[in-house]
């Protein structure tokens, strides 16, 4: 029997993951050198594939990078003079803002409580912060900020920077790019990939300020520096020896996931997102922890399972079926049920069916 991932990352591998995989052996892609013209191929495929899938304008940068993480620090170095705002609620909107803070900038923030999220309208975010930092899908809580809240914010704070983080949603969420500065994923989401690979999108508006430090004087970094970046990305390079297959087999993911249809996936992941909520809407003892349904998360849905969280965990992966366990302190008494392109709707009714059997038995 083979097991089923649903895990919020890494997850289940994208169903022709290792047909690329041995494509890329086959020709040698672990030898090429990064600075030829087999190298920039591949680098401007993955590019023109990830901006036909996510419809990020031409003037966007595309940067690849090892990690989230290392965005998230990147987008502080590269940004923030001195004062950075961060939307926070839950673990990894709390690690975007700690990063900051260790990075030495004053830090501000809202905190929502877990499982809740922010209302755009009547947010006010200090007058001195050069960027707000919003998380879109917090993995660790189950909460989505819907796009046009973030957009909103743009509208609301025009002179503001604005960075979002899509890692476990994209490339679910439509982002305007036009009110978004900043984006960044990793491949091992939504993408059905291992991790190891990083994208981070960054504007004109968000280079702009990356120079505008470095002549003030602002340590932005080294190899890794927007400029920096942009300089080799020019030329279908990256600063420094890169992961050449993965960049390889996220383009060729992005082309299948082109030939499926975006449309298609986003009705998929809407309609697997409300088969679990009905579900556990319906259910007498597991609930959703997100209540309010505008901030229900359609990629990265959290259970309140309680006391019998880990007996339901161990029957479910004796099933093949791995569920994700709760983040952190809720460990022990919630699962996480990742939806990305990569989970079929027959995969959700084989997990829901389990789920019934187990209540029964
Ligand atoms: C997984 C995750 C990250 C961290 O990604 P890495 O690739 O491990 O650096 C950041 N933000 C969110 C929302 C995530 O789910």
């Amino acid at each position: 029997m083979k097991n089923i991932y649903f895990t919020p990352g890494p997850s289940q591998l994208y169903p022709t993951f290792l047909k690329h995989l041995k494509n890329a052996l086959d020709t040698d892609l672990g030898s090429i050198s990064h600075r030829g013209e087999k190298f920039q191929e591949i680098f401007f495929l993955a590019q023109k594939n990830l901006r036909q899938l996510m419809n990020i304008p031409k003037d966007v940068h595309i940067f690849f990078l090892s990690s989230s993480l290392e965005s998230m620090e990147r987008i502080i170095e590269n940004c923030v003079g001195r004062y950075s705002f961060h939307l926070v609620n839950g673990a990894f909107s709390k690690k975007f803002y700690d990063i900051a803070y260790e990075l030495g900038k004053y830090t501000e923030r809202i905190i929502s409580k877990d499982g809740h999220g922010f209302d755009a309208d009547h947010l006010s975010v200090p007058v001195k912060s050069e960027i707000i930092c919003v998380t879109q899908n917090e993995t660790s809580t189950g909460v989505q900020i819907p796009e046009s809240y973030i957009h909103k914010l743009h509208q609301r704070f025009p002179k503001k920077l604005i960075a979002v983080d899509i890692v476990s949603s994209a490339p679910y969420p439509q982002i305007d790019y036009s009110k978004v500065d900043i984006s960044f994923f990793s491949v091992q989401k939504g993408f059905g990939m291992p991790a190891g690979l990083g994208v981070l999108t960054v504007n004109e508006r968000a280079l702009e300020k990356a120079k505008y430090l470095t002549k003030k004087g602002i340590n932005i970094g080294s190899f890794h520096s927007f400029p920096a970046l942009l300089e080799k990305e020019i030329k279908g390079q990256t600063p420094e020896t890169p992961n050449t297959i993965f960049i390889y087999l996220l383009g060729k993911i992005c082309e299948d996931m082109l030939k499926k249809g975006i449309d298609k996936i986003r009705n998929e992941t809407e309609q697997k997102a409300k088969m679990v909520y009905d579900f556990f809407d319906r259910h007498e003892v597991f609930h959703p922890f997100v209540k309010d349904k505008e901030f229900r998360s359609k990629t990265s849905i959290v259970i309140d399972t309680g006391v019998k969280t880990d007996v339901l965990h161990k029957e479910l992966v004796k099933q093949g079926l791995i569920l994700g366990r709760g983040y952190g302190d809720y460990k022990m008494s919630q699962i996480r049920i990742a939806n990305f392109p990569v989970h079929s709707i027959g995969d959700f009714k084989t997990m829901l069916k389990a789920f019934d059997k187990l209540a029964r038995s």
